[in-house]
């Protein structure tokens, strides 16, 4: 586990492949459903994660939107549009064709809100961003007092940068009463090694600049990290990223690295208040 500074109210860290039951090529804790894994498999490895998070997780099925759920007490996931417009575009309601091959099948666990956005201000729910190459990103949200009042799990890939699925989830901790937003972009393909066509790379810049890269070998690339950091700025969110690339780290799964493969996630949670936690205000103006 990488573990994720979000404050002391809050749960949070990225899993690996390390430890996990899965058999090759998604050895070992491949958190994803429906790319190929044994079910029982990936059911166990879910279950530790819950263990490590002290809390029951929702897991989504990736559909590369900016649509955001909210995700009750009692576990239901309920979809929210915090632009107040119409879902976007690969969302639910707009069906699978957005997707890329290896994550068509994730459709296949229904029980799984169809959204890249997870938020929820309910103590003890885990909320997952899978992800193995795309950007994961966990984020909480803060009242004046500097407590923590709702956390959120994003998953960014190409078409979610263009979406702004992650500052979709920073306005949906606004919308959840947080005055202040922090958050922390996880392991993704890095800019020197996400090799794209031109025309393809103009598309994403064309939306957000700062997407724009070159591999190692010159030829254009996305830095999907990057960019997601540089969106979050934008929004006014205190950003801090663990810059490991998926690709080039042998004990993460990376698509690009070799599909079928599993995925890792980023894992989030809103801790119950204990007696013993004593407020983090900050310096009173007098
Ligand atoms: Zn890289």
């Amino acid at each position: 586990m990488l573990a994720a500074d979000l404050g002391p109210g809050v749960r949070a860290f990225f899993t690996t492949r390390r430890g996990g039951v899965s058999r090759p090529p998604y050895a070992g804790a491949n958190l994803g459903a429906g790319v190929g894994d044994d079910p029982a498999a990936v059911a166990a490895n879910r279950a530790a994660v819950a263990r490590v998070a002290g809390a029951p997780v929702t897991w989504p099925r990736p559909v590369h939107a900016a649509d955001v759920a909210l995700v009750l007490p009692d576990g239901e996931a309920r979809l929210v549009h915090p632009a107040g417009g119409s879902p976007s575009p690969g969302s639910a309601a707009a069906g699978t064709a957005g997707l890329h091959d290896g994550e068509r099948d994730l459709w296949l666990d229904p029980a799984a809100p169809p959204v890249d956005v997870l938020v929820t201000s309910s103590p003890g729910r885990g909320l997952a961003a899978l992800a193995a190459d795309c950007v994961p990103v966990l984020l909480a949200g803060y009242d004046a007092a500097g407590h923590a009042v709702a956390v959120a799990a994003a998953h960014a890939g190409r078409r979610g940068v263009v979406a702004g699925a992650a500052p979709a989830a920073a306005r949906a901790l606004e919308a959840a009463g947080a005055v202040r937003v922090g958050a922390v972009v996880g392991p993704a393909v890095c800019g020197a090694c996400y090799e794209v066509p031109a025309e393809l790379q103009e598309e994403v810049c064309a939306v957000e600049p700062g997407a724009r890269a070159t591999t190692r070998a010159g030829t254009p690339a996305l830095d999907l990290p990057g960019a997601v950091v540089r969106q979050l700025v934008s929004a006014g969110v205190e950003v801090s990223r663990l810059a490991l690339c998926t690709l080039e780290t042998p004990w993460l799964f990376s698509h690009r690295g070799g599909a079928p493969t599993g995925r890792f996630a980023g894992v989030v949670a809103l801790r119950h208040a204990t007696p013993w936690d004593i407020p983090q205000r900050p310096p009173a103006a007098r």
